[in-house]
């Protein structure tokens, strides 16, 4: 089951809970209140980082840098 992290709006605390579905409500494990906000899961952020360095660097290969690309003429 993924684990997801969440930021409550009531106390303001942030938690980590699994739940059985990406889209599955959770309440705040400080406060009882269900309204959290989900927080970017760590996956989507490696993803999201891997998007970016593939436009910093090799557009073809997706090399962090132009040097690495393995595809270069
Ligand atoms: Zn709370």
């Amino acid at each position: 089951m993924p684990i997801f992290e969440y930021l409550c709006k009531d106390c303001g605390q942030a938690f980590e809970k699994i739940v059985p579905r990406y889209d599955s409500s959770a309440d705040c494990i400080h406060c009882n209140s269900e309204n959290v906000e989900k927080q970017l899961s760590v996956f989507a952020i490696a993803a999201s980082s891997k998007d970016s360095a593939a436009d910093a660097g090799c557009s073809r290969c997706g090399a962090p840098e132009p040097g690495m690309c393995g595809m270069m003429d």
